[in-house]
């Protein structure tokens, strides 16, 4: 049996074919009809011939020749063949075939055995022919309906293929066949391009990144393609036939049997940045988000919807990524504002935290800070929903402790950023998990904040969602927190040297400035409220004998206990200080009557004269003396009641009682004193004041840079005077200006000579009173006094304590400006005893800065000393500025200032200060530099 129909025929060509078959064999049978036994031949118009046999009368042969002509309109190649399969006719369109191809030549075949000529047929096309005979042997035979076969017939010009069909003559008998060959090489190339561009789509759709669905009328799918099946998790077979819907999460489901309501009317949805997209459903129940379009399609009269669906995870989590990162600009950029600002480390923090919260948007920042030097402390600053909760977290760099396992303690211990991207992965956070997850906690990084590298505190970020922290917000949230610990350091120093300014460091109690502020306050209540005050400057007997006897520490130690003694006694910190060594001032400020005062006074004398103090194993007893005044009574300034309580202690100390009230003729004695104001004025007249140089030498070189000069009083009665006893006399008459000028001249006039003798002679440093600064012609003297010679400028430089550049920074700036602009560098001389502010030292046109020597004394003897003094340097150094050691005594003091990058150094281990002869020989050299051969 032969296969009716050639497998590859397509349904639409094969119903054409079909349709034209039934209309040829409809023509073929009416022209069997027609022709049995009647008709011979019948000729056409164009001299066609068809086999006839008995024709009988016209108007049937005319029917037949209209029926002969309908064949030979044919595009088709027709043949009849008789039962044995020969040709019996042929039409129009065979016979210019057989011309063209000379196959069936010369009577377009008529006569010949047609099953034989295929059977035979050899060459290219001979396994076609025999199929051909085959097929027309099983119609004729009635084993098929209908043979066909398509097949190729190339000329050289072109290629062409035809449709062989052989349709049995039914009425016939015996049975003949109509065979029929058409040229379906347009309807081929139809179908191959179709084919192709089918297998083409195929091929797309089959490896689109994006899943394809297609879903019939009742929104079963019936199409999908791997992609689909990949981004959903179903297997092909779990999907087709299954409805749409069950890809889609509850809410875009069909609505009414359309997807109207989830997709738009117009079949796309298409989502704007940050907008909620739409979701998929996957098997497993995980929803993500997809970018869909659904088309519809009606052409077929049923209607199709085709969705693609894009999973669009990754574009999301990118989009929400730069979004991040944006915010987290942004935070940084305020925070660093606010760095920029601070004033104090618990504002920064607490704004820091509330950036980071508002702006970077996380959850909940807070920051955690030890207690100083402890290894424990607590959260200082937090901002966020939960900001309660975290405010109860230990903070501790110690292991044993249960807190200790928080990411934020693992920072702070480990000293390295701690980033979580899922707290639930991480056991250390086990304990916190339920109460964090409650709270919307997912993720969290933590980041030490260091002070000179050593932990000092932690900020601890959490987000709500997972994975956040990649490395890039990483870096970023590092640098913030530098940035963060660089603010910490400068507000350390910046509160130490606060401190400094107002605090004595050894017993913590206020100093003298910050007593006289305190004083001033409590002085305008009490003139308010119309009471009393008093003042009580109070010196220790013996102090000095101690100190010399047991040391210096010994000193320090009394000297702690008696500042606790007295804050015990006084109750308030607040109203006492110490204000030079073995000085204290307390104040009362509320007195009913003098009586009081002195009262609690001799009580508290008693008190102190019982105490038993230990130094080492010894119990000491001292006592003191105290000088008081009362406000208003003995003074309405606060410097004035200050400086007469000091009188009435000097008075107290010269007749050896053991307190004195203020009266007014103990100032006159003391600042009047004619005698000793008269002598130092005759003392200038007689020359008898000398400048003594104390060379500095830089400290890493050890060479000699320069050289200060100090001036002593030569009395001729009693001898060198040091400047401590007669400055503040010449200070308090006025006289300092003109001894000061004196000194001036003296110390450029020495350096000229050196100069001239041809000496390497240093650049000297001369001190300034603050009287001299403020005088208006300060700047024109030390013009005059420098001369016409360019040359001297070298050789000087102002020493000026800054306490006194303080008190006038305006005037002051000018004024040292001017004189810089000479050449003469300046000096801020005692550095650490009186200024205020950091802002105004940055401003101030100086070159150099000189520690005083208390600092460098404290420096050897506590860790705090050292860190002082390292700071201090730092700063200057920072600021430009120069830094000269003074009162450097011991080899070790010299080593830490060489460790700490001081730069120079002045004091007794170099040299004392020496008069100018010995200083032009010791260390100028009495060799010429240049000789003179
Ligand atoms: P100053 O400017 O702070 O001078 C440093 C003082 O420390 C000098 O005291 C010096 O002898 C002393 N000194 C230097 N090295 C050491 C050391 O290693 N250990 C110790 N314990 N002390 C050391 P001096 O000469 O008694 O001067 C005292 C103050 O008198 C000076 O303090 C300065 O303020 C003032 N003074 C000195 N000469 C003049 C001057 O010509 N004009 C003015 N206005 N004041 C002057
Ligand atoms: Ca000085
Ligand atoms: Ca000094």
């Amino acid at each position: 049996m032969i296969e009716p129909v050639a497998a590859e025929t397509s349904v639409e060509s094969a119903d054409e074919i079909s349709a034209l078959i039934h209309s040829l064999h409809h023509s073929v049978q009416r022209l069997e009809d027609l022709t049995a036994g009647e008709v011979d031949a019948v000729v056409g118009p164009q001299g066609q011939t068809y086999l006839l046999s008995r024709a009988q009368d016209h108007a049937r042969m005319r029917e037949a020749l209209r029926r002969a002509d309908i064949l030979d309109a044919l595009p088709a190649q027709v043949a009849m063949l008789d039962h044995a399969g020969r040709i019996l006719a042929v039409n129009l369109a065979w016979k210019r075939f057989g011309m063209a191809n000379d196959g069936l030549a010369p009577d377009s075949g008529i006569g010949l055995n047609y099953l034989e000529v295929c059977e035979h047929a050899e060459g290219q096309h001979a396994i076609e022919a025999h199929q051909v005979a085959t097929g027309i042997r099983a119609v004729l035979a009635r084993e098929a309906a209908v043979f066909s076969i398509e097949y190729p017939c190339h000329s050289p010009l072109e290629k062409r293929w035809f449709l062989m069909t052989a349709t049995p003559l039914v009425q016939s008998d015996p049975l003949g066949a109509i065979v029929m060959h058409m040229d379906v090489t347009a309807l081929k190339q139809a179908k191959d391009e179709l084919l192709e561009s089918r297998q083409r789509l195929a091929g797309v759709i089959e490896s689109a990144m994006d899943a394809i669905v297609c879903v019939d009328e009742n929104l079963l799918i019936v199409l999908d393609n791997p992609a689909a099946e990949r981004m959903f998790g179903y297997t092909k077979q779990e999907l087709l036939n299954q409805p749409l819907d069950m890809l889609l999460p509850e809410r875009f489901r069909a609505r009414n049997g359309s997807y109207d309501a989830a997709f738009g009317k117009t079949g796309v949805t298409q989502r704007r940045m940050g907008a909620p997209p739409l979701s998929g459903l996957r098997k497993n129940g995980e929803e993500f988000p997809v970018e869909a379009s659904i088309a519809k399609d009606r052409s077929n009269g049923r209607l199709l919807y085709t969705a693609i669906l894009r999973d669009v995870t990754e574009r999301i989590l990118a989009e929400l990524h730069i979004k991040r990162l944006n915010r987290l600009y942004a935070m940084l950029s305020g925070i660093n504002m606010l760095i920029v600002r601070a004033q104090d480390r618990d504002t920064l923090f607490k704004d820091a935290c509330h950036i980071a919260v508002e702006t970077g948007n996380f959850k909940i920042a807070w920051i955690g800070v030890l207690e100083h030097g402890s290894q424990d402390g607590r959260v200082v600053a937090s901002h966020g929903d939960a900001a309660r909760y975290v405010e109860q977290f230990c903070v501790t760099t110690r292991t044993e402790k249960p807190d200790s396992l928080r990411l934020d303690n693992r920072a702070l211990r480990q000293l390295k950023p701690m980033i979580c991207n899922d707290i639930a992965q991480d056991t250390g956070m086990t304990p916190y998990l339920a109460d964090m997850h409650q709270r919307g906690f997912r993720a969290m990084a933590c980041f030490p904040l260091t002070v000179d590298g050593s932990p000092d505190a932690v900020l601890s970020l959490v987000a709500g969602e997972t994975g956040v922290f990649d490395a890039e917000e990483t870096r970023l949230l590092k640098e913030l927190a530098d940035d963060l610990s660089f603010a910490m350091d400068h507000i350390a120093k910046q509160a130490r040297l606060d401190y400094l300014a107002y605090y004595d460091a050894l017993t913590g109690l206020a100093n003298q400035s910050l007593f006289l502020e305190r004083l001033a306050q409590y002085m305008r209540s009490a003139s308010a409220e119309g009471h009393q005050l008093a003042v009580y400057i109070i010196d220790l007997d013996r102090f000095r004998r101690i100190n010399d006897n047991f040391g210096r520490a010994a000193g320090d130690s009394l000297l702690m206990q008696v500042a606790e003694w007295l804050k015990v006694h006084v109750g308030h910190a607040g109203l006492l200080a110490r204000i030079s060594a073995d000085r204290f001032a307390a104040l009362l400020p509320k007195v009913d009557a003098s009586g009081d005062a002195i009262k609690l006074l001799t009580n508290a004398q008693a008190a102190l004269s019982e105490h038993p103090f230990r130094l080492d194993d010894a119990v000491f007893h001292i006592a003191a003396k105290v000088g008081v005044g009362l406000f208003p009574g003995d003074g309405d300034q606060a410097e004035v009641l200050f400086k007469n309580a000091e009188a009435a202690l000097t008075e107290a100390k010269s007749r050896g009682d053991r307190f004195l009230l203020y009266t007014r003729s103990m100032t006159t004695a003391v600042a009047g004193s004619p005698t000793l104001e008269n002598q130092l004025r005759m003392a200038l007249e007689r020359h008898e004041y000398v400048l003594h140089y104390q060379p500095k030498v830089n400290l890493a070189s050890g060479k000699l840079v320069a050289a200060e000069a100090l001036i002593r009083w030569n009395d001729p009665l009693t001898g060198l005077v040091p400047p401590g006893r007669f400055i503040p006399f010449l200070e308090e008459t006025g006289l300092i200006r003109e001894v000061g000028r004196w000194a001036l001249g003296q110390a450029v006039a020495d350096y000229r000579r050196w100069r001239a003798k041809g000496l390497p002679a240093v650049r000297i440093a001369v001190n300034v009173s603050p009287l001299q600064l403020r005088d208006q012609n300060f700047v024109a003297e030390i013009e005059r006094c420098l001369g016409s010679d360019g040359l001297a400028a070298a050789g000087l430089e102002l020493e000026i304590t800054e306490s006194l550049i303080m008190e006038d920074v305006q005037h002051s700036i000018s004024k040292l400006r001017a004189v810089r602009d000479m050449g003469v560098p300046v000096a801020i001389d005692d550095f650490g005893t009186g200024f205020s502010s950091l802002s105004y030292l940055a401003r101030l046109p100086v070159d150099a800065l000189k520690i005083d020597r208390s600092f460098i004394v404290e420096m050897g003897n506590s860790p705090q000393g050292l860190a002082l003094v390292s700071t201090i340097i730092g700063l200057a150094h920072a600021l430009n500025l120069k830094v000269v050691a003074e009162g450097v005594e011991t080899e070790e003091q010299s080593r830490l200032l060489r460790l700490l990058n001081c730069d120079e150094m002045q004091g007794f281990l170099f040299s004392r200060p020496v008069p100018a002869s010995e200083f032009e020989t010791r260390f100028l050299g009495t060799v010429p530099r240049e000789s003179s051969s």
